[in-house]
């Protein structure tokens, strides 16, 4: 097995940050674990081309704190910035390497990938986000409709169907947007207001509204769907029904408790993964950063969370 200070568990902005704070304290070696074919698989899967990538994506103004940060540019931009960095500060990124378990041994943790024992680390830290399991609704989706029916943004804009993006977070905000330009776009959200979005966001979503492009359909609620024809029959809990080619549902993923509780990390009574104000868990020397901590996380988030928890190891256990 191979001996590290710190084993970083995912390649996202959290995982990616926390190995540039690590190498700036001189703490190595420091490998980084990455179970897709690339860094930034969230951002390489689930951002269109071209997106924005919002600096300030849920709360105005988070100031960055760690030596990682970015002003608000593209998807491509951004991935740029990425690259450079990995490179600036020669990060050991290994790909493929999907940690499957983590356990506790006298001293150290040993880390498992795709079920081998290949690592023995001091720390861990785990930015595995949280976009491994995208949320689904309650009612079930009849297989006959897997491929109208989508739990991603498309990366590829579909044309002159008639669409239901579902969810009122940003990333249903963008997708409507993005969709409306050469669609039919309908946006179902529970509430009557949003709330979860950004000024951009929700600026450009009145504008489109505005312009006839695409129609909001507030404080609604779906009770099931059903295929119908070449279409997506909706049934809404008040009673109305309508057809769509294509639906989207963006509502965000889920925390991997499984994996987590696997491990041996508590949760409260919410589900939420019990951590301290320096992100470490109830195991020693095992911290959780990025999304995977944050109830809404977002980049800057990340970076954040990265500084903190490199300088908490470095205080509370390098120190001498
Ligand atoms: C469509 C969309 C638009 C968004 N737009 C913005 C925006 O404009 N601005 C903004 O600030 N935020 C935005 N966000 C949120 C932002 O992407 C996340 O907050 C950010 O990616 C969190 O970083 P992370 O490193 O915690 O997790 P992730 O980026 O999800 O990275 C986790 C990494 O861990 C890897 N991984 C998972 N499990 C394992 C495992 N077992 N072993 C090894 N590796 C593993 C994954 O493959 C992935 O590469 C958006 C999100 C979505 C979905």
């Amino acid at each position: 097995m191979e001996k590290v200070k710190i084993a970083i568990i995912g390649a996202g902005p959290a995982g990616i940050a926390s190995a540039i704070e690590a190498k700036a304290n001189n703490i190595e070696p420091v490998v980084v674990l990455e179970k897709g074919e690339t860094v930034c698989s969230t951002i390489v899967k689930f951002y269109k081309p071209g997106k924005r990538v919002d600096a300030n994506y849920r709360e105005k103004d988070i100031k960055p704190i760690g030596i990682c940060s970015f002003e608000t540019e593209t998807k491509e931009e951004f991935l740029k910035r990425i690259e450079d960095w990995i490179n600036k500060w020669k990060l050991d990124i290994r790909l493929n390497s999907e940690v499957t378990e983590i356990r506790k041994t006298d001293e150290e943790y040993e880390i498992f990938v795709k079920d081998k024992p290949e690592y023995l680390a001091e720390f861990v830290i785990i930015a595995i986000g949280i976009f491994g399991k995208p949320n689904k609704p309650s009612y079930s989706i009849p297989e006959e409709l897997k491929n109208k029916v989508f739990f991603e943004p498309p990366l590829e804009i579909p044309e002159n169907k008639k669409i239901l993006v579902v969810g009122g977070g940003n990333t249903a905000a963008e997708v409507a947007c993005c969709l409306c330009e050469v669609n039919d776009v309908y946006l179902s959200y529970r509430r009557p207001q949003f709330f979860r979005i950004n000024e951009i966001n929700l600026k450009n979503l009145e504008e489109k509204e505005k312009q006839g492009k695409l129609k909001l359909l507030m404080a609604t609620d779906i009770e099931k769907i059903e295929p119908y024809n070449e279409k997506v029959r909706v049934y809404f809990k008040d009673g109305k029904e309508d057809f769509y080619d294509l639906i989207y549902y963006c509502l965000g993923g889920t925390t991997p408790e499984s994996f987590l509780r696997r491990i041996g990390i508590n949760f409260d009574e919410k589900g939420n993964p019990l951590i301290d104000e320096f992100f470490e868990t109830n195991l020693p020397k095992i911290f959780l950063v990025g999304d995977i901590a944050f109830k809404q996380g977002s980049i800057m988030k990340a970076f954040n969370s990265a500084h903190i928890v490199i300088k908490r190891i470095k205080e509370k256990y390098l120190s001498t």
